[in-house]
């Protein structure tokens, strides 16, 4: 089987300080925090911007110290989010941008979540994919729902993506489709000939989901964004949930991607080659 990706999320858009102090805010500690988790075995880092009051925005300014901090200590692959939590308006949700990462979360449907509807239009989607497609970034297609699979399809019909297509698939939020074996199985089955997969499992979620994708071939993203917890009631840090990754893919037989080996698998052009 092919070596595991792991992706660290260490912020999102919700978790704050008094949820758990482990949670990295400001641009510095968000560099420090995805650095362990790079030593600890992390290629890819996924990266939400936040303002002063812990609050989720897409300020340029923020991704651009994250993106730039991370490269100039890793050769990690950098991730922005273009989720909708901080403003659905496409304009903001494309700032992130700027900074320059290699690749980007885009969002290919829309769905329920615990007190909001998730909006991704088609229109809107497909703008996505067009602006990451101009400046060479590699969309990440986050998928909900079985239905979602349509417009990863879609987007690769148009050509907005290369390399090898790369869908993440998430379970467990709130509203939305739940965890269990059977169902990220039928996710799984629903993705085009020659995908590749990512998961995350939400909570409690997050370990069960990590362990099927580490025996079915799939890869794994943790983090706090999606969550705060080790063991119920027990705060997790970043690099906690990275280190019970590469304990249970080696005892389960993977080995861990590099960022340059994930670049491969990825389709991504290597650094410094
Ligand atoms: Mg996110």
């Amino acid at each position: 089987m092919e070596k595991l990706i792991i992706t660290i999320a260490p912020n999102g858009s919700l978790p704050t300080k008094e949820m758990n102090p482990n949670v990295p805010i400001t641009p510095d500690e968000m560099i420090v925090d995805i650095k362990r988790c790079y030593d600890a075995g992390a290629s890819i880092c996924h990266i939400h911007a936040r303002d002063k009051n812990q609050k989720t925005c897409h300020d340029p300014e923020y991704f651009k110290a994250v993106v730039s901090g991370v490269k100039a200590c890793s050769n990690m692959i950098t991730q922005i989010s273009t989720g909708g939590r901080a403003s659905f308006d496409p304009t903001s949700r494309l700032q992130g941008l700027q900074a320059d990462p290699e690749m980007a979360s885009l969002s290919v449907g829309s769905c329920n979540f615990a007190d909001h509807v998730y909006e991704n239009s088609p229109e809107h989607i497909m703008m996505y994919a067009k602006a990451m497609k101009e400046k060479g970034i590699k969309p990440e297609f986050e998928m909900f729902d079985l239905s979602m699979a349509y417009w990863g399809k879609k987007i690769l019909e148009a050509g907005y993506s290369f390399g090898t297509p790369w869908f993440n698939i998430i379970l467990g939020v709130k509203g939305a489709l739940e965890f269990s074996p059977r169902n990220l199985l039928a996710m799984v089955d629903s993705l085009p000939p020659g995908a590749k997969w990512n998961s995350i499992g939400i909570g409690a979620a997050q370990l069960k989901m990590a362990t099927h994708a580490i025996m079915w071939g799939g890869h794994v993203r943790v983090g706090l964004e999606d969550n705060i917890y080790y063991t119920k009631g027990v705060h997790a840090s970043n690099v906690q949930l990275v280190e019970r990754v590469v304990r249970l893919a080696k005892e389960l037989g993977r080995e861990i991607a590099s960022p340059d080996e994930a670049r491969q698998i990825l389709g991504l052009p290597l650094l410094n080659k």
